[in-house]
Formats: structure tokens, C-alpha cells, sequence
């Protein structure tokens, strides 16, 4: 296992979409998006966020509480919403010192393979469906700045571009 440096916008590759992944070993990318993600204080991160285009994220909202729940999944798609709109501040690993509230619907049913290959299925609310939604943009090339205003965006954009980055 090996943390991993994380990639800070505007990295270009944080803007494209990733392949779905094939049967394929990932084991060891899993295992190095958790470390990579714990060892960074976050509660989800992308594979694309590690330069790997591939449709795999890892997520865990309990740790940070002494609950961890560690999910890791491949291929997900958001199969269900409830489309109510629910605003709350999200950071991002890739884009450090931006906390911006952006608008997420408050549950969703995801299906995805798990490691094992188990195809899975559940609903997810609160934390958790934030999260998946979050790193499930980042598996198409977005990131919070497009989910916001124009004017927001383009005033942040400003001062994280001119600002020192870490
Ligand atoms: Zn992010």
C-alpha cells in the first residue's frame, strides 16, 4: 500500500470522463485510494484524482466519528434519486482551501461491483449520498466549481488560481 500523490485542479486529467473498468485486477489501487484518502483527512476520493481514469472511487463517512464504514465501488451508477435538493459546504482533495455549498440530491440508489465482484445495490442518504455523488462527478470530469454559480465559480476559480496552492 503506498499513499499516493493526490492531483490539485486544474490537472487536466481531473476534467475527463473514465472508462469503465473491465475484469481487472484492483486490489492494489483500492487499497492505495483508502490509504491515500485516510492519510489525506477526506471522506471519499476517485481513482481519477490519482490519475487513474478508471470508474472506481473509496469512500468512508464514519471514520472522522470512530465509525468507520469503508465502500469501494467500481462502475457505479446512480440508478435513483430523490430529487430533493438538499445544499451543504463540500471541500475536495483536488481542490484545496475551496469549501463551497453546492446543491445534491438527498438520497440515492446506486448500484455497483463491490472488490470481490458482487454486484451490489442499496440506498444511500445524508453523508453517504453526498459523498457518492460527489466522487461520481468526479468519475465524469467534475468537480464542485461546475455544480455552483457562475459568478461564485469564476470569483473562486480567481483567487484559488492566483492564491498559493498546497
Ligand atoms: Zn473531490
Amino acid at each position: 500500500m503506498a499513499v499516493l500523490p493526490i492531483l490539485k485542479w486544474p490537472d487536466p486529467r481531473l476534467s475527463q470522463g473514465c472508462a469503465p473498468v473491465a475484469h481487472e485486477p484492483l486490489d492494489a489501487l483500492i487499497a492505495d485510494l483508502f490509504e491515500t484518502m485516510y492519510a489525506a483527512q477526506g471522506r471519499g476520493l476517485a481513482a481519477p484524482q490519482v490519475g487513474v481514469l478508471k470508474r472506481v472511487f473509496v469512500m468512508d463517512c464514519g471514520w472522522k466519528d470512530g465509525d468507520p464504514t469503508p465502500l469501494a465501488m467500481i462502475n457505479p451508477t446512480i440508478m435513483a434519486a430523490e430529487r430533493v435538493p438538499v445544499l451543504a459546504d463540500e471541500g475536495c482533495l483536488s481542490l484545496p482551501g475551496i469549501v463551497v455549498a453546492v446543491e445534491r440530491h438527498k438520497a440515492v440508489t446506486v448500484q455497483w461491483t463491490a472488490p470481490e465482484g458482487d454486484i451490489h445495490m442499496a440506498d444511500f442518504d445524508e453523508c453517504e449520498a453526498r459523498c457518492i455523488q460527489h466522487e461520481f462527478d468526479h468519475l465524469n470530469g467534475m468537480v464542485t466549481l461546475e455544480r455552483i454559480a457562475p459568478d461564485l465559480r469564476a470569483r473562486l476559480e480567481r483567487a484559488y488560481l492566483e492564491g498559493p496552492r498546497a
